[in-house]
């Protein structure tokens, strides 16, 4: 019996560390598949699905700047895909395409199974109001935290998302858009879903919202401290960056894929170790 194909398609795709993420998942389950990069044209990214899935793939996993076109190529969306407004994660069915998004599910699992630290009653502040930011706006809500705040250079965006989360808002929770400046009181969780860091910039946010037990997260993660992360850590946070979120991800598309449940802790641990050497 040959191996089942899964891949993951972006443009670049050369850095993606999801094969080793994937491989290491299977091994420790003894999963047969096989895992590899496509690198789809910028134009060509249904004829690489359509192709790869011809060719007996079972599933992708989609990265940047592929994840409206795959919403858009899914036959079934789950909810939080749907919410998402963006597809990470296709898998093949007979007839259906189905589109996930695990990038949020991903997230609330690093903070609450791996950092320990509970999003219920917790106030909120989202930093961010991209494609990022969307797609964690179900999940955090399904923690039933007691207040979401969401800010954004351009706060017309941040607007936006505070009306579908409020449309999908689980219980009693305040939901609101606020400009930099305005922004008050501590938050319990503070989530950098800005891509500032790219450009080693941090968005202004005053210190003043940062207690000691503050978790501060970037979803972005590199061999050096983020700069949104060395902020927090001069105002004494609690720091977590992005590969925690990449890991767990993965583990869900692999659980949708195969209906097993990867360890995550041992491929986190292994991950740090290859980004730090
Ligand atoms: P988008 O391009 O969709 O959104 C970018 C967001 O960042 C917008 O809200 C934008 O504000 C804001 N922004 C950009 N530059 C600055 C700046 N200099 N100061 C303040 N705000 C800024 O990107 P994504 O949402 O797709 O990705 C965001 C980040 O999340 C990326 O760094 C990405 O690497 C990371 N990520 C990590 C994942 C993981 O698994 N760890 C998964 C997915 C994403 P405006 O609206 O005003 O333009």
């Amino acid at each position: 019996v040959e191996n089942d194909q899964y891949a993951v398609i972006g443009n670049p795709i050369a850095h993606s560390k999801s094969p080793a993420i994937h491989g290491r998942f299977a091994a420790q389950s003894g999963q047969r598949m096989e895992y590899q990069r496509l690198l789809a044209p910028l134009d060509g990214f249904a004829l690489c699905v359509s192709a790869f899935r011809a060719g007996g793939g079972k599933g992708v996993n989609v990265t940047v700047p592929f994840k409206l076109e795959a919403f858009a190529l899914a036959t079934r969306l789950t909810p939080r895909a749907q919410v998402a407004g963006a597809v990470n994660t296709l898998k093949f069915d007979d007839e259906n395409i189905l589109g996930d998004n695990t990038d949020g599910i991903g997230l609330v699992s690093d903070i609450v199974r791996n950092a320990g630290v509970s999003l219920e009653n917790k106030r909120i502040l989202l930093l961010g109001a991209g494609g990022a930011a969307r797609g964690v706006l179900l999940p955090v809500l399904s923690e039933r935290p007691s207040e979401l705040v969401i800010a954004n250079r351009t706060v017309s965006k941040a607007q936006q998302l505070v009306e579908l989360a409020t449309a999908h808002k689980q219980g009693e929770v305040l939901i609101s858009a606020c400009e930099w400046s305005q922004l008050s009181g501590k938050f319990d969780v503070i989530i950098n879903a800005t891509s500032a860091s790219l450009s080693d910039e941090v968005p202004p946010i005053s210190g003043d919202l940062f207690a000691a037990h503050t978790l501060a997260y970037d979803m972005m993660y590199g061999a050096q401290m983020t700069s949104f992360l060395r902020f927090a850590q001069s105002q004494g946070a609690v720091l977590r960056d992005g590969l925690g979120m990449l890991v767990e991800q993965a583990a869900e598309a692999f659980y949708l894929w195969r209906g097993v449940r990867p360890e995550t802790a041992a491929v986190l641990a292994d991950m740090r170790h290859a980004l730090e050497s």
